[in-house]
């Protein structure tokens, strides 16, 4: 450890007390690692402030004495984001401690919420008072508003309410120099110039430390309605959900899921059924809901869908009869990346390209790569409605053990390079962090990095916050 890493830490002891600063490494272990397990990285010591004026003096004493800050809140990203780089030359800052629910208004539509508040129990919370954060996605056990707000965060409802950045109504910050951003006001309008939450939403903890955000509510569900059902092509999915679109204003989930990923998770994952007789060759999970009890959507989704099968659009579709089928319908989807995980080595790209172009990238993407390395398989699943999917490969059956390292790379960039030849985005809801650190230098267009570096060296001339990670 440097000189100005141990005066750091000590001080850091002396100022916030020893249940903040961690460094027995036995309590550090679990969290130097990112979540798909392949980022291995390593700190001096993991401290966790517990309100905002310690993060303050974190920061502060960070500047002083030049030891970059690597914020994390439930280590569940994908992009290796809130992993510390292997030379122990950082230290963790672990929001987690932060994780009370400051005030939530049904009249004001709002809940403040600090950085370390998980997910889940900040959707119970605002449930009691009826109302709803509708963002959720499958680590709502374990992710933080804070980490839901440095990568703007998207999931399984984005086509009726957006993702972070629009279900954000403002942020609190600890910026660079240790000076306190308050924008939780939740004024819906305000135009002062540069929006700095806005700045700090999907920063990947590069900007500053947010340690608290205002979040904007819905009313609470009072009925859903979830359906499964089979369709020829991709295209044939986006018809469904332009069909359902121009007839309904309850539809928000609307997930693609192909017949080899359904296979995988009824071959891996038990209690697993498929929901229609007979095989499609694609599927879509559709989810509608309503906050007005007198409207009745399980009714409406399936006078629709019959209509869409006597069309030909679909080429069936089921109804979850109950709740506990609804949950099974979900699971079919949100096991995915479990199963894919049992079978073999598999490649994730988070990709986006224009929604009405997507149905077509996948089947063409699809062939081009299973052609252009022979035994991969490569397919699509996930938010076609948002122009999203997950574009995953997986190895052959006889791959070797060392197929990431040496045909890996080769696959994302090939996979990279069509979705930028299409106009798309190589990270569509994940971030950037360091996996994909590389990519984005290799394919950003100069003026988004000149752009992304000049804001980096504006708000954190020292390079304290997260250095490494998103900015090429
Ligand atoms: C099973 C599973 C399903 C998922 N599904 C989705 C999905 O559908 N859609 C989607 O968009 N994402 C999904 N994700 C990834 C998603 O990005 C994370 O779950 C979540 O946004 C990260 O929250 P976290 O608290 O774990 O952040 P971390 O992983 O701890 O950190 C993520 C990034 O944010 C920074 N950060 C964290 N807290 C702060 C803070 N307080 N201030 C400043 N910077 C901070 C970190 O430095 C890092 O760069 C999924 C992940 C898993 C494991």
């Amino acid at each position: 450890m440097r000189n100005a890493e141990e005066q750091f830490i000590a001080q850091a002891l002396a100022k916030l007390g020893p249940r903040a600063v961690v460094t027995d490494p036995a309590d550090i272990a679990p969290w130097v690692t990112d979540w798909r397990g392949r980022v291995h990285g390593a700190t001096p010591a993991m401290i966790a402030p517990a309100s905002t004026d310690e993060v303050a003096d974190v920061v502060r004493l960070a500047a002083e004495h030049r030891v970059p800050l690597v914020p994390q809140g439930g280590n569940t990203g994908m992009s290796a984001g809130a992993t510390p780089p292997a030379d122990g030359s950082a230290v963790l800052l672990s929001m987690r401690r932060m994780n009370r629910i400051r005030s939530i208004s049904a009249e004001n539509r709002l809940a403040v919420a600090e950085a370390g508040v998980i997910l889940a129990p900040l959707h119970d919370a605002v449930h009691e008072v009826g109302m709803r954060f509708p963002l959720t996605l499958g680590a709502r056990g374990s992710c933080t508003i804070g980490g839901l707000t440095s990568t703007n965060a998207g999931g399984t409802q984005v086509l009726k309410f957006g993702t972070m950045r629009s279900l954000v109504a403002g942020v609190e910050a600890v910026l660079p120099d240790g000076s306190i951003h308050t924008g939780l006001s939740g004024l819906k309008k305000d135009n002062r110039g540069y929006s700095i939450d806005q700045l700090l939403i999907g920063a990947e903890g590069t900007l500053g430390v947010i340690t608290a955000v205002a979040l904007r509510l819905v009313p609470a569900v009072t009925a859903r309605a979830v359906a499964w059902t089979g369709v020829a092509s991709p295209m044939r999915a986006l018809d469904l959900l332009r069909f359902l679109e121009a007839r309904t204003s309850s539809i928000e989930g609307f997930e693609l899921v192909p017949q080899d990923s359904l296979q995988l998770v009824l071959k891996h994952v038990p209690g697993t059924r498929p929901p229609l007789d007979g095989t499609h060759p694609w599927h879509v999970l559709i989810e509608a809901t309503t906050s007005d009890s007198a409207t009745r959507v399980g009714g409406e989704l399936e006078r629709l869908l019959g209509t869409a099968l006597k069309q030909g659009i679909i080429g069936d579709a089921v109804l979850a009869s109950n709740e506990a089928q609804a949950e099974a319908f979900w699971k079919l989807r949100d096991a995915i990346s479990e199963a894919e995980r049992a079978e073999g080595q598999t490649l994730a790209h988070d990709i986006s390209v224009a929604v009405a172009d997507m149905p077509a990238f996948i089947l063409n993407a699809s062939e081009q790569v299973e052609r252009a390395f022979p035994g991969v398989v490569a397919s699509g699943f996930g938010h076609l409605g948002d122009g999203n999917i997950h574009f995953h490969v997986r190895a052959a059956s006889h791959a070797a053990p060392n197929w990431y390292e040496a045909e890996g790379l080769q696959i994302t960039r090939f996979v990279d390079d069509l979705v930028t030849a299409a106009g798309g985005s190589i990270s569509a809801e994940h971030g950037i962090g360091q996996l994909k650190r590389a990519e984005f230098a290799r394919l950003a267009e100069p003026g988004r990095v000149q752009a992304l570096r000049a804001i980096k060296n504006a708000l954190d001339p020292l390079g304290i916050m997260n250095p490494g990670k998103l900015v090429p």
